[in-house]
């Protein structure tokens, strides 16, 4: 069986030249003769990996000095709380801005620990842009304001960083992070699960301006308490070895096809190749504005209901695979992160001339 386009939201497909050194390394890393799976993560072989992948995230990411680097278990959803206990520093409110299923579900997680104020929120017109940054109304007591970098079932993403002046911006980059350069000094803290851009699930990136931590709330566990992580370097509890291998190679991977500038270029140009075919035809419809559209998440629908299961059934066949929608808000979605190869998004869009010509 060839390996498939998959379109998957996550976890997602990873790069084949990653899955081919893993799998030569399975049994025995490098002259270790164990798996990475069996080793310790305080011995010295596991101590190698992790801090070369910090290292390389460091330089991709341009990360500052005065920025922890925390790898978790936990996930996007598990940091919607953790996020909340490490950083309200004594502070009883928070500021969110909702674009989407995914800050919408962050903003009702921190209610449990802090008074939510939603600054802004496009829910009322179904998540099909971001409102302008003029019209947030941020708390004089919020502790920090959140948003969501790109809203993964939706489609909707922050082309840039919004200037919110001295306020503390907190992102959630699970659905975007790497996939272009980011000024990481503008945020106080960053995001993610590693199952849609990075590796494999199970491992939760934090990245943290130092200067924020000490002010957990009194009950948050260790083992999410940020500041006792980031003096541990994430070794407070065992984190999760093979997943942080898996980055650490994908890291690597990065730096070889020229960093995130690369990236950007390269899923630029597999966004605009699909949203083009999609604009050009009265078949397919999107409904994000233009202006906020996701690189990664591309959500569109087809005219007819009954259309969608000859739609998968089709892509399946060429194997292009799970393009269905979100459940939440169906239709159909293609997430091309920086795995997905040109190739996969130039056979998609042509199975969608295809299936337009004989359904249309
Ligand atoms: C997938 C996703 C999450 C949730 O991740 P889990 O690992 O399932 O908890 C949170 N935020 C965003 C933006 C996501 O894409």
């Amino acid at each position: 069986m060839p390996r498939v386009h998959n379109f998957s939201a996550g976890p997602a497909m990873l790069p084949q030249e990653v899955l081919q050194i893993a799998s030569e390394e399975m049994l025995d890393w490098q002259g270790s003769g164990m798996s990475v799976m069996e080793m310790s993560h305080r011995g010295p072989e596991f101590i190698g990996i992790y801090e070369r992948a910090v290292a390389d995230l460091r330089s991709l990411l341009a990360i500052p000095e005065n920025y922890k680097v925390i790898f978790l278990q936990g996930g996007g959803l598990g940091e919607n709380a953790i996020v909340p206990m490490n950083m309200l520093r004594g502070k009883s409110e928070i500021d969110f801005v909702v674009t989407g299923t995914w800050s919408e579900k962050s903003a009702q997680e921190a209610a449990k620990f802090a008074k939510v104020n939603i600054a802004a929120s496009a829910k009322a017109d179904g998540f099909t842009h971001i409102p302008a940054v003029s019209s947030w109304k941020q708390s004089a007591n919020a502790a920090y304001l959140h948003i969501c970098q790109n809203e993964t079932i939706d489609g909707v993403e922050f082309q840039g960083t919004p200037d919110i002046g001295n306020q503390i911006l907190v992102s959630d980059v699970s659905s975007m992070i790497l996939s272009r350069p980011m000024d990481v000094s503008k945020y106080g803290l960053i995001f993610g699960g590693a199952q849609k851009n990075i590796g494999p699930a199970g491992l939760t990136i934090v990245i943290v301006r130092e200067d924020l931590l000490g002010g957990a709330l009194a009950y948050t566990p260790d083992v999410f308490n940020y500041a006792v992580q980031g003096k541990a370097d994430s070794m407070y509890n065992t984190p999760p070895t093979y997943a942080i291998y898996i980055a650490g190679l994908v890291f690597q991977w990065l730096k070889k096809r020229g960093g995130l500038a690369a990236m950007q270029a390269h899923n630029a140009t597999k966004a605009s190749l699909l949203y083009d075919a999609l604009d050009a035809s009265d078949f397919y419809k999107t409904k994000v504005q233009k202006a906020f559209r996701s690189r990664m998440n591309v959500p569109f629908f087809l005219p007819d209901e009954k259309l969608y299961v000859p739609f998968l059934k089709g892509a399946d066949e060429r194997g292009l695979l799970q393009l269905k929608g979100h459940r939440s808000v169906g239709g159909l979605r293609a997430s091309i992160y920086n795995a997905m190869p040109l190739e996969g998004v130039q056979a998609l869009v042509s199975y969608l001339a295809e299936f337009e010509k004989s359904h249309g």
